[in-house]
């Protein structure tokens, strides 16, 4: 082929609920919503609580630390743009705050990864792109 598309990978566009999750990942920090009513955390961001539909919610920083819950090894990426890093690892990540997180398992061999694996936030940079992408990789 002489048209190569432009391998640019989809970048967060921050709205109201989320700028903030978003702004801190921006400065390394890894930012969730507790609820002031019911105590429960709350991920992804949202203007009331999933728990109990309060609206008292407060932003705090997670200590970036987790487990693996679940995982599914992508052979095949949907989208050009995610082609070269197959096989790549999607994961549902339970993190010690009391929320599970969605991302990318990156700086391992998928085939290493397992459920229960201890893991670590880390921040994605992207080409074309400022903003960072909360992700993990192995303890
Ligand atoms: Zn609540």
């Amino acid at each position: 082929m002489s048209d190569t598309p432009a391998l640019i990978k989809p970048i967060p566009v921050p709205d109201a609920d989320s700028r903030l999750y978003w702004e801190g990942a921006n400065q390394g920090k890894f930012m969730f919503q507790r609820c002031l009513s019911c105590g429960k955390a709350q991920f992804y961001s949202r203007s009331l609580c999933s728990h109990c539909q309060g609206k008292n919610l407060e932003w705090q920083a997670a200590k970036g630390l987790g487990k693996v819950a679940s995982f599914s090894v992508v052979h095949r990426a949907p989208i050009a743009p995610f082609a070269d890093d197959a096989p790549y690892v999607v994961a549902l990540i339970d993190m010690d705050e009391g929320f599970r997180f969605m991302c990318n398992v990156i700086h391992c061999d998928p085939a290493t990864v397992r459920i229960g694996m201890p893991v670590r936030t880390v921040f994605e940079e992207r080409p074309g792109s400022t903003q960072k992408i909360p992700q993990a990789e192995p303890m």
